[in-house]
Formats: C-alpha cells, structure tokens, sequence
C-alpha cells in the first residue's frame, strides 16, 4: 500500500543510480534513459561538473531570501540576457510557474500603460503550460480542467494551425498570444518558421505580445538554445524551466524592456525562486550549454538521429505515420496506440514516454554519444520488426 497519492499511473520499476544517458535499476538492470525527467536532465545524470558544482555550493550556502542580493542569480541573468532577445529575468521553481509569471507580466504591463481591460490570452488548444489553475485553463484541455471549476477567465482558443480562427479571436481586450514554439505534451508539433514569423507581425499590427513557452523545447534541446531563433523572430516573453536546472528544479520568465516595465516592487515574488544553490547550479548548465561548439554537435548528431529515423520509418510505413520535432525534441508517431510501443523499447531497455497523438516521445540528454543514439536507433528498428 502506498501513501502517495494516486495521480500518476507509476512503473513499478526505480532507479538507483544514473550516469550519462543511462540508469540503472534497483533490479540490477540498465537502461538508456531517453526521457531524462522529461527533457529535464539536459546534461545527463551525474554530470560530473555538475556533481563538483553543486557539492560546492552546498558547503557555501544554500537559500538567502530575494529580500537580499543573490549574486549567483545577477550572473545567469546576464548570462540569459547577453545575446538573446530578453532584457530581463525573474526566477521561479517550474515550468507552471513560469507560464503563470508569464501571463501576470502581460496582464500587468497593460494594466501599467492605462489599459486594465486587455488581458485576455489567446492559447492553442489542448497545448500544455503546466498544471496550476490559469495553466490549465490556458491549456484549453478538457482533462486536464475537469472538475477543477469554476473555469478561470480570460483564455481564448484555436486549434493548432486554424489561422482563421486565430484572427477572429483577437479583440481590442485581447493582450497576448501564448503558445509552445514546439508543442512538446501535444504531440511533438512544431510551429513553422513562416509561421512565428506571420504570429509576430500580427501582434505587431494589434498591438499584443508574443509569448513563446520554451519550457520543453528551450535550452539547447533543438539545437539553438531557444527554439524560436531559428525563425529570428523575437518574443516578447519566455517562460523556461525544465533544462536549464540540468535536474535542479529550476524556471524563470524572460523578457524584454517593453513589459517589464510593469513590473514594479511587490508585483511578483517567490521564496525559494533563484536562491543561489539553483543559481549556482543553473550558472553552470548555461556556461557547458552555451559554448558554440556543445550546440553544433547537438544539430549535426541530431541530425543524424532523424535521418536515421525516416529510414526506419520508411523501412516500416505500417507502423510509423510521421517523424516528428527538430534537434533532440522527437516524437515518433505510430499509426496505432503507443503503449505496448513504449513497452517494447523499455523490454529492450530503452526509456521513452508518450506524448498526444500516438506519439512515442524521445529526449535524450543533450550530450548524449553518437554510439548511444545508433543504440537507440538499433533497439526501435527491433521492435518495429516485431510489430509487423
Ligand atoms: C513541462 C511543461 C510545463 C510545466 O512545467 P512544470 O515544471 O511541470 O510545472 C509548461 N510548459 C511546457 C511547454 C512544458 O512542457
């Protein structure tokens, strides 16, 4: 009998020990896990330098309140300023908590330049922004809200790719569009370049911001460190989370000049958001990720990864509809259900989870070996081959 909660349908199977892109079991077996925490573990487990990082920092300090300067917190904020299109920081413990942030900054920076009444968020339906009471309801997902109500105001809907119905939404009260640059939980679906590109202008011509969810896509994970820069269109705020911690719960909120305006003394806080043992940690996720030459092995190994996949797919048509996602954000969708799927691969030992759309999700760490990807690749051809 278990005094957890029974809000997740768990394995049975746990993990004693991780290294790299691998985990082993408490049953002696070892996996190449390709799910790390959900695109949270960018560096692997155990990172070594990050194992020396945080082991220091615990003997130095642990938790000061944001009532104090945090130096550790003004160094990754310059960091994550420096060359992006974000002005400034502010950092919380999640992904929701991002998102939430998010939303507060749009609301609130109309509110500060006189217009109180534009505040309505216009979201993609059934996207993912994490689980707190506005997430759910910007998510527009019916599972997730249900009985959760009253509903929370002020998110509008369309569906992925419905430009008509976008367009019709947008009133004078409407304040911002948020959307995932890359829809991770919804089935692995990018947003095109052209795209972002029409979005921006759109919300140049009436007058809303742009806010681009980079919690699973963010941080390396396609290869560019946000996944909108491909496009070179510049958001007006980020939420980010998962990846930047490296396993440490970390998040925060970007954001230009513009909106943060509205942003005065006492409008937001957090207690433990940006103490210096995540700062520290978060410091030296960015400084590996961040070198020029991490990022172009990330695009030319994952590169190779999806061509390697379209191969199998081909080789597989009966099983394999579509390969989806960019850099190391993959989704495999299979014509039918997932599950036994997923199975397959974990009997094979490897670790992957599902997404939307009968999609079989695949995220491995960012520095994950060329030898382990043709792992990988080995073990889904395998288990494709049983399926037929
Ligand atoms: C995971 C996720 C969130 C929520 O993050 P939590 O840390 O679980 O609160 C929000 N947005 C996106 C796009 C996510 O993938």
């Amino acid at each position: 009998m278990t005094n957890l909660l029974k809000n997740y349908n768990r394995k049975k199977i746990s993990f004693s020990r991780g290294s790299g892109s691998y985990l082993y079991a408490s049953n002696g077996k070892k996996y190449l896990d390709f799910v790390q925490g959900i695109a949270v573990n960018s560096l692997g487990h155990s990172h070594p330098k990050l194992v020396k990082t945080l082991s220091a920092q615990a003997k130095k300090v642990w938790h000061v309140s944001n009532a104090f300067t945090i130096p550790e917190g003004e160094q990754l904020a310059k960091k994550l300023t420096k060359n992006t299109f974000a002005d400034y920081v502010m950092f919380q413990n999640s992904g929701t908590e991002a998102t939430e942030a998010a939303i507060k900054v749009a609301r609130r920076y109309f509110y500060s330049i006189g217009k109180p009444k534009k505040n309505r968020i216009i979201c993609i339906k059934n996207s993912f922004h994490g689980r707190t009471l506005a997430a759910i309801f910007a998510s527009g997902s019916k599972k997730m809200t249900e009985g959760f109500g009253p509903k929370i105001p002020g998110f509008d809907h369309f569906k992925f790719g419905d430009h008509k119905r976008l367009k019709k939404l947008i009133t004078k009260n409407t304040a911002a569009i948020m959307v995932e640059t890359i829809m991770g939980e919804g089935g692995i679906k990018v947003i095109p370049d052209w795209c972002l590109k029409g979005l921006r202008k759109l919300c140049n011509k009436k007058n809303i911001l742009l806010i681009l969810d980079e919690v699973q896509c963010g941080i390396g994970r396609t290869g560019e460190f946000f996944a909108f820069e491909k496009s070179k269109v510049k958001p007006d705020i980020v939420p980010i989370a998962k990846g930047i911690g490296g396993g440490f719960p970390l998040g925060a909120v970007l954001m230009n000049k513009k909106v943060a305006s509205g942003m005065t003394v006492g409008t937001h806080g957090s207690t433990f958001g940006g103490n210096p043992l995540a700062m520290t940690i978060g410091n030296k996720v960015i400084d590996i990720i961040f070198k020029k030459k991490f990022l172009n092995i990330v695009k030319k190994n994952s590169s190779y990864f999806h061509n390697e996949l379209h191969k199998i797919k081909d080789e597989f048509p009966k099983i394999i509809k579509e390969i989806r996602g960019r850099g190391y954000l993959i989704g495999i969708q299979l014509h039918g259900e997932q599950t036994n799927f997923i199975k397959g691969l974990m009997q094979n030992k490897l670790l992957t989870i599902r997404a939307a759309e009968n999609v079989v999700r695949i995220l491995p760490p960012l520095n994950v070996k060329k030898i382990e990807i043709d792992q990988a690749l080995k073990i889904i051809k395998k288990v494709c081959s049983k399926y037929k």
